[in-house]
Formats: structure tokens, sequence, C-alpha cells
């Protein structure tokens, strides 16, 4: 780079993030049509959205005007649909956007952050662009939290957050609420990431916002509403904390589509909790299937994915042979989830040519 422009030293030494791609992506980079792939590999909805949502998004008025800054008549319909009061509730382009929020109104240099590894990446990514420091405790080798070494890390580092996801992507599995009753006892704010609560036939902690001033709740409409590529998230916040978040937050950070498309969701939310239904079904069927095959141990889920350790083949080679039949999983090769994969549920369908292929590589 010429030494007239003089980037971050930080940023231009650390390595990059690799998301996953789009359908056209991956159909060019197989060398398939995109009609023959099969995306098991980012817990994306893949009944789609509401027909609601296409209604409204053809129909859609004002692109030409700036969306309202804060989204009023959408946090009202998600008041309606959380039981939590609208002066609460931020909205975001993806709970991504919130956590980074988050980070900008907590962290000053130096500042430590508790992660608990295997999680979700974006709390321990994000957070040295904001000159933080990520402590991971990591989890046990069933994914349970280890709260007192998580309480020993926050008390010596005095972390002021503490990033949970529950239930957790990619374990899958639900934190106690007493485990986050306990924690919440700590000097720190919690963050629970609540992404795949809708799959977890269990309670959110949304209601419990109002009685902790350091609970934060994230949600989004990416997975159970089918509104991922929209962009649309939002959080639940102690009160004290929303004057200050309407400070930093960037005005239009909601776009009018992802607006519209979020507010046409939450007028159908009993046909879009039919399709969360059916995930969790193909879910268990995947659960069951797995278990049965000799290169595949499946940890319990409650969400719409389900991790599993590969054993008798390296995981790399499983997600290559999948690849070259349009089928997609996502592959872990970091701590503790060496030759890990984690596979979404999927349309019945998919599932049906899922477990073929993977009979095939049974029989091999
Ligand atoms: C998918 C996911 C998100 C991202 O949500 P967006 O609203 O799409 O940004 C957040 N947290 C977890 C744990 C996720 O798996």
């Amino acid at each position: 780079m010429s030494d007239k422009v003089r980037i971050r030293r930080d940023i231009a030494s650390m390595s990059a993030y690799t998301p996953t791609a789009s359908l056209e992506v991956f159909a060019e980079r197989l060398g398939l049509p995109v009609e023959e792939l099969i995306k098991l590999d980012a817990n994306e909805n893949p009944f789609g959205p509401s027909p609601r949502v296409m209604e409204a998004l053809a129909r859609l008025p004002n692109m030409h005007i700036y969306p309202d800054p804060e989204s009023g008549r959408l946090r009202d319909l998600l008041s309606d649909y959380t039981g939590v009061s609208a002066a609460q509730i931020l909205c975001g382009a993806g709970a991504d956007e919130l956590i980074e929020l988050i980070l900008q109104l907590f962290i000053e240099p130096g500042d430590a952050i508790i992660n608990t590894p295997p999680t979700f990446a974006m709390y321990g990514f994000n957070t040295p662009l904001y000159h933080g420091e990520v402590i991971d405790v990591y989890r046990r080798a069933d994914f349970s939290l280890d709260l007192a070494a998580i309480e020993e890390a926050v008390r010596q580092r005095e972390a002021k957050l503490v990033f949970l996801c529950s239930p957790n992507n990619p374990s899958g599995d639900l934190i106690p609420p007493a485990e986050i009753e306990r924690l919440l006892e700590l000097p720190a704010t919690i963050i629970v990431d609540e992404a795949y609560i809708e799959f977890a036939e269990a309670e959110s902690l949304a209601a419990r916002v109002a009685a902790h001033p350091n609970l934060i709740v994230l949600r989004t409409m990416s997975k159970w509403a089918g509104l991922a590529g929209l962009r649309i998230g939002y959080g639940i916040f102690p009160s004290a904390l929303m004057p200050q978040l309407w400070k930093i937050k960037q005005p239009y950070n909601v776009n009018v589509a992802a607006d519209i498309a979020a507010r046409a969701s939450l007028k159908d939310v009993d046909f879009l909790l039919g399709h969360v239904r059916q995930l969790v079904k193909q879910r268990e069927r995947l659960e069951v299937a797995f278990a049965e095959l000799p290169y595949l141990s499946p940890y319990p889920s409650r969400a719409n994915f389900v991790l599993n350790r590969v054993g008798g083949m390296s995981a790399a080679d499983f997600r290559d042979r999948l690849a070259r039949l349009g089928i997609i999983v996502r592959y872990y090769n970091k701590p503790r989830l060496d030759d890990h994969i984690r596979i979404s549920a999927g349309r019945p369908e998919q599932i049906d040519r899922l477990l073929e292929a993977l009979r095939e590589f049974a029989l091999d």
C-alpha cells in the first residue's frame, strides 16, 4: 500500500473472516445450476419468507424516501410479538449490527469482553475493532457453560460484557435460564443472543429485561421468519441504555424494504411458526439419522441445525464430497471443533436427498 495511505496497522495484520457465500457464488464455484443446490451451511430458512412479504415488496412505495429512523410501526409490532414495551426495542440491520452497536457503546480501549467458544464468531471478531480484548472462557466438552470460570474471569479482568448465545450456534444447546440468572449477579452486562429461540420451544428471556438493568436480549427475523437477505434484527434493552443507543445508532440503518418485510412477517406469525415446526421436525429427523451413521456423532440441538463430530473420514473430505453433489454444509476447523460439521434443517425433500447421499457414503 502507498505510504500516503495509512490504514490501521492492527487491521492490516488481521486475518479475514470467511462468511457464507450466496447461492449464485456457490453455483459458480461448484459448476452446478442454482436450482440443484441444497444450502444447509448457514441456518437460513429454506421455506423463505411469508407470501405477504412478497406482496408487500412488490408494491413497495417510497424507495426514494429515507426510512423512519425510529422504525416506529415495526417496533410496535415487535412489542406485540415479544410482549415487551416498544420503548425498550431497537432495530438493526440484522442482530449483527446490534452486536457492533453494543460494543461501540461499552468498549473503551483495553476493556475486556467474555466470549464462550465454541460459539457465534461475531462477538470475538468485532471486539478488536473497538480496541477491546476478548477473554475466551471455553465451554465444557458437552458445550455447557463453565459458570465458575466465567465469574472468575469477569472479576479478574473487570470484563464489561458477557456474550452468551442460547440456543448456541454451533452446538445447538439452550443455556438453562437459572444459569443466566446467576450470571446476572455479576458486575457486567450480559448479552443473550436468541437468534434461534423460536426453534427451541422455550421461553425467551425478553420478558426478564425489565427486571434486570444489565440484561440485553438479541433477536432476529433472519432465521425463523426467513428474512436473512434483507437484514433485520432487534434488541431488547434495559430502559437506561435506550437514550444512549439512540445517540449512536446510524439513523437509516433499517432500510424501507427490510422494515416493510418485517412488518408483513409479524402479521403472518402463525404461518411462519408453521415453517418453524416443520424445520424442528426435520432437525429431529437429522438427529436420529446421523446417530445411525457410523461416521457421525450428532449433539442434541434446540435450534434449526445439528452439529456433528466426524470420525473415520476427514470432515473436510466429507464436506467436499457433499459439495460435489450440490449439498453445502458448514465445516469447522478450529479449537474444540476440529473435524466437526454443522448441517442446517432443510425442506423434507432436501433432507431426503442429503440422507440418501450419506447412506451411500456409509457403503463405500
Ligand atoms: C445468524 C445469527 C445471527 C445473525 O443475525 P442477523 O440478524 O442475520 O444479523 C446472530 N446471532 C447468531 C447466533 C446467529 O446464528
